[in-house]
């Protein structure tokens, strides 16, 4: 069985360590929102669960936003939720109720983990149900793993205050989260050939021209695994060779594929070590109920029209979201203030939809958009082209202290905010980086770390 990992976060600091967050009386946000964390975190461990707390628990520091998903996203925990109490003009009022927040765009497992929490609390705390939201919260942003922040109820609201000053409310909303939070695990197991397994995968010990085993499909370098599932959710693929949703990288829908590295034995089962077009390999199901191997195609699919603008976006390019788009790929409306940036390409499947024959699943903001609305900024390295990166390492050390357009990039590939400025929380999200990549983890991008960023 395997462990969980939950992160856990009371909102700001105590002690008026935060300015403002506080009720028209004076009393601390932190102070509701610890209570309501304490008792969730010890509902979990009574589960088994392991409990990361990523604000300070004794209050008296208010932990900067980075600091805390970086903590979480480190610990690689497979869930964060983050303890809030909203506040509306900070004067009493009678505005009410209680709501849960995910990151904007599309990212299911966040939903469905925010749907379990909020149906829990919403009773817990006996307020009005305001339901789920979206928002561009540093949260739910910046956190590689589903991620929900909890509004409880209004601290300057004459009926929300009743249930924020009884501590066996807060403390059954605790409760509620974590029993949120514990069907949404229970439910989150990957999908793949075998059971999840705790044991270190071994290589096949089988050539792989040898007859593969019962029920797998087998596949050498060079070749590509290509999914043949159809169901909505898609296939998981993993970072480590291990069925386990802890490792879990992403989703793959069929007719997509990957360039397979080789075939492994995990337990009883086989997977695939595959890596996409900037070489970053992974791990993939090769249960031939789920996925069929194909001869030298290329590790993804290429445009039949070559002269499309968009034809050379890879796994991994940087794409540009215009102005002029209006929604994503799945319906939703595209806020403005996500436009005009740059994102990187995480997934491509192909559509046919208004103007467009592809859609690219955006890795920054998680959702997919359609071909007409995005252009093509620079190629991603070919995975079978030369060892050199598309953005030359510059030839000295970027580390603490270092300034400049290359540090932004560093920034950026990393996910922290793009100032320019080599500091704290750039050296700690580039150690979290370097894990993931199973790279050496100082901090200090050297060429290695260059090369497997860009
Ligand atoms: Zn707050």
């Amino acid at each position: 069985m395997t462990k969980f990992k939950v992160a856990v976060d009371a909102g700001h600091g105590g002690f008026g360590v935060t300015p403002g967050k506080r009720t028209p009386d004076g009393e601390y946000e932190w102070d509701f929102n610890n209570k309501v964390a304490k008792a969730c975190v010890s509902k979990l461990k009574a589960n088994g669960v392991e409990v990361i707390r990523t604000d300070d628990p004794t209050g008296k520091t208010d932990v900067g936003l980075t600091s805390r998903t970086n903590k979480a996203n480190n610990a690689k925990a497979d869930v964060m939720i983050s303890f809030h109490h909203n506040a509306n003009k900070g004067i009493w009022g009678t505005h009410t109720g209680t709501e849960t927040f995910t990151y904007i765009g599309n990212w299911p497992d966040a939903e469905r983990l925010a749907r379990e929490v909020q149906n829990r609390i919403v009773k817990a705390y006996g307020l009005r149900d305001r339901g789920l939201k979206k928002a561009n919260f540093a949260i739910v942003r910046q956190s590689e793993m589903p991620a929900i922040l909890v509004e409880g109820g209004y601290m300057d609201s004459t009926i929300d205050i009743k249930k924020l000053r009884n501590d066996a409310v807060l403390e059954a909303a605790g409760i509620a989260a974590a029993e949120g939070i514990l069907a949404y695990l229970g439910t989150s197991s990957s999908k793949g050939a075998s059971k999840p397994t705790s044991k270190p995968a071994q290589e096949s010990p089988a050539p792989s021209s040898s007859t593969p085993a019962k029920g797998y499909v087998n596949g050498s370098a060079g070749q590509r695994v290509e999914s043949i599932y159809k169901g909505k959710e898609g296939l998981n693929f993993y970072t480590k060779a291990y069925f386990d949703s802890k490792y879990k990288a992403g989703t793959f829908g069929y007719g997509m594929g990957w360039e397979i590295v080789k075939r492994v034995k995990v337990g009883s089962a086989y997977m695939f070590e595959v890596k996409n077009s900037k070489g970053v390999k992974y791990y993939v199901t090769a249960s031939a109920e789920y996925v069929k191997v194909e001869g030298k195609a290329k590790a993804s699919s290429t445009s039949s029209k070559g002269s499309s603008s968009t034809a050379n976006i890879k796994v991994g390019s940087t794409v540009t979201l215009q102005d002029h788009a209006s929604k994503y790929q799945t319906g939703e409306k595209i806020p403005s203030s996500v436009k005009g940036k740059k994102y990187t390409v995480m997934q491509i499947k192909n559509v046919n939809q208004s103007r467009s024959k592809k859609a690219y699943l955006l890795k920054e903001i998680m959702s997919w958009v359609l071909e007409q609305d995005v252009f093509p900024k620079t190629t991603a390295k070919k995975s079978s082209g030369g060892g050199s990166a598309i953005v030359p390492y510059p030839g000295h050390l970027i580390k603490i202290g270092s300034r400049g357009k290359d540090v932004q990039r560093i920034q950026h590939a990393v996910g922290v905010a793009t100032d320019g400025i080599f500091g704290k929380a750039t050296k700690s999200a580039v150690m979290a980086y370097q894990r993931r990549h199973g790279l050496g983890v100082d901090g200090i991008v050297g060429k290695e770390t260059w090369d497997k960023m860009f």
